[in-house]
């Protein structure tokens, strides 16, 4: 998938490269992702291949490091950090000469470059060891800096508010997603009930009863029966500035045995087999032109944001494990706890989310108890009596 991503952005001169070292018989390992960490006086980025390639670290300038053997089919890009030893890297494949991949730095002074290989498919690992540097100025545009700032501003925020424990986390906006909707009807049940209906009615009624709450917004990503797809819904909570994103839906498995309610929060890997299978199934409505998009965001909004999000995800397990309690109690539905996977729809939220699979639309009992008004509404209230706790 990954592969076939990259491949449709990709410019002529590069369709052409990969032509050409498709057409010799030794495949060349492409390069995948490339993600960095900075730490005070050290950067760490690591390159994801898809096969093996000798490297050599070029002291300078500008040092950096050439994989002799791969191909990075974006074929360029630039890459801006806030702090740490390096002001931005550059990783290309050159259109002359040799298949190979290089990534070069803008570093301090003084830097040293450590680079190893490890795992298969391996991952290239390098370390730019050296002083911080000041936050970038003179080459990076106006844009950038600005978004550099924003971004320093509101990893602050999300800092203190971690800091202050679960008192501090404070919930005024919240947009509510009622999953589904439109052609797209979610999971059906044996009785012909609509996964989208049922999450319709829910976030409609959860909507009225915050509203009486005491937050500021209440928003929903959807008010009828109408598509939106998975990055607009999260677009909607972005723009909107909400404090929390609450996803609502219901699950479904082949064994129409399975039941029960379960909250499920973001996280890179899935904590159980279970939980990346529901996850696989929501996410299953992303259009494919919306994961192309989620592969190629490479900008200093990205690397920020990556680092960001850490934290709202502990702050979202936190508010899952709340809801969750709540549910056990509220309605008549087994629990199945709290679980985290790589949700589309929560991933890049800039703030806590939560993904609610209320109850199992593929059990026959559990159809019709979600098609009752009664279920809903004692939905909507076991979720709003814990968020109230948050309100600001
Ligand atoms: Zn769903």
């Amino acid at each position: 998938m990954r592969r076939r991503v990259f491949l449709k952005a990709l410019p002529a001169s590069a369709l052409a490269l990969s032509r050409a070292a498709s057409a010799q018989d030794e495949r060349i390992p492409v390069v995948g992702g490339v993600d960095a960490v900075v730490l005070e006086d050290q950067l760490r980025v690591v390159v994801q291949m898809d096969g093996s390639s000798p490297f050599e670290v070029v002291p300078g300038p500008p040092p950096g490091v050439v994989l002799k053997n791969a191909l990075y089919l974006p074929v360029e890009d630039t890459r801006i950090l806030p702090s740490g030893p390096v002001r931005s890297y550059r990783i290309y494949t050159p259109l002359e000469g040799a298949f190979k991949t290089v990534i070069e730095f803008d570093a301090a002074g003084g830097s040293r470059i450590e680079a190893r290989t490890v795992g298969d498919p391996p991952r290239l690992i390098i370390d730019v060891l050296g002083p911080s540097l000041a936050p970038s100025g003179g080459q990076v545009s106006a844009e950038l800096t600005r978004l550099e700032a924003d971004a320093q501003k509101e990893m602050e925020g999300v800092r203190t508010r971690a800091a202050d424990g679960k008192l501090g986390l404070r919930i005024r906006n919240i947009v509510i997603d009622p999953g589904h909707g439109g052609h797209d009807p979610g999971a059906v049940g044996l009785k012909g009930i609509k996964e989208k209906d049922i999450t319709l009615e829910i976030g409609r009624k959860l909507a009225a009863r915050l509203e009486r709450a005491g937050f500021g917004r209440i928003s929903l990503t959807r008010t009828d029966d109408y598509y939106l797809n998975l990055s607009d819904r999260t677009a909607v909570a972005n723009q909107y500035g909400a404090d929390l994103l609450v996803s609502l839906h219901c699950n479904a498995n082949e064994n129409r045995k399975a039941v029960g309610s379960e909250t499920f929060y973001c996280s890179e890997t899935a904590s159980s087999q279970e939980a990346e299978r529901v996850a696989a199934f929501e996410n299953s409505f992303a259009e494919p032109e919306e994961l192309t998009r989620q592969e190629s965001i490479v900008d200093i909004e990205w690397v920020l944001f990556r680092l960001q999000r850490k934290l709202l995800w502990k702050d979202a397990q936190r508010i899952a494990t709340d809801i969750q309690e709540a549910l056990k109690i509220g309605i008549p539905v087994k629990s199945r706890g709290v679980e985290s996977a790589g949700f589309f729809v929560l991933k890049k939220a800039r703030m806590p989310s939560v993904l609610i699979e209320t109850a199992f639309i593929s059990n026959p009992e559990e159809e019709q108890l979600l098609a009752k008004v009664e279920t809903q509404e004692r939905l909507a209230e076991s979720i709003a009596s814990r968020l109230v706790a948050y309100a600001s």
